[in-house]
């Protein structure tokens, strides 16, 4: 029961192991054992890796294909106005990704790519960080009344 006790109280005080996330909180000392050591990020994945989903908003043309296809319901499709047309866009949410490439592989203007980015951790799920399209989504979404939007619908 006293060794219990004692391995309890050693380890409040033990110095921490692991890092908080995301990365920018990262340890100033661990910081420096990355770049004194032979890791340095970023670190290198296996061939076929299927990490963040990068955007092109410029090449999309808003046909909605691939939110059509998702079968998480990740992607979002707004009302955009884009030098001074009406079309669409989209926002994808990755906390509910499941990286399947589907709309990867649907999309007929090559506007979604899988990268191998896998630091991904943030506090909210809605943060920029974890929402693909979040700042053109704020450039150019046309703020239309009654307009929901669906991820929060269905959190
Ligand atoms: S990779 Fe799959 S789950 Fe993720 S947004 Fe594309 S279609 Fe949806
Ligand atoms: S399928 Fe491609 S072009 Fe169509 S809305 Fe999606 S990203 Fe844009």
């Amino acid at each position: 029961m006293l060794g219990m006790v004692y391995k309890v109280v050693e380890q409040l005080f033990a110095k921490k192991s692991t890092n908080y996330f995301p990365s920018k909180y990262i340890l100033e000392d661990t910081a420096t054992t990355l770049n004194k050591g032979a890791i340095h990020p970023p670190i290198a994945v296996k061939e076929g890796f299927r990490g963040r989903l990068e955007y092109n908003v410029e090449t999309c043309t808003g046909c909605g294909l691939c939110s059509k296809v998702c079968p998480a319901n990740a992607i979002e499709l707004y009302p955009a106005l884009i030098n001074d047309k009406k079309t669409k866009r989209i926002v994808i949410y990755l906390s509910r990704c499941t990286y399947c490439q589907e709309c990867v592989t649907i999309c007929p203007k090559n506007s979604i790519q899988i990268t191998s980015h896998f630091c991904m951790a943030d506090y909210n799920k809605y943060n920029a960080s974890l929402v693909v399209g979040f700042e053109h989504r704020q450039k150019f979404e046309i703020k239309e009344e009654g307009s929901t939007d669906v991820q929060k619908e269905g959190d």
